[in-house]
């Protein structure tokens, strides 16, 4: 079954009503060691409307 990726990040061209549409994703943890809630994290798959 696919996954679906709920994302409100409607400037990424990736974002079709609010769902990914990328084949995959990469997400990282956003400039610490040792993420422990959410915004720790990032997606760096996000890439800007042209
Ligand atoms: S690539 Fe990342 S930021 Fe862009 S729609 Fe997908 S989950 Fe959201």
């Amino acid at each position: 079954m696919a996954q679906q990726i709920k994302c409100s990040v409607s400037e990424c061209q990736y974002n079709s009503d609010m769902v990914c549409d990328a084949p995959m994703i990469q997400v990282d943890r956003n400039g610490v060691s040792k993420a422990s809630h959410s915004p720790q994290t990032k997606c760096e798959t996000f890439k800007p409307r042209s």
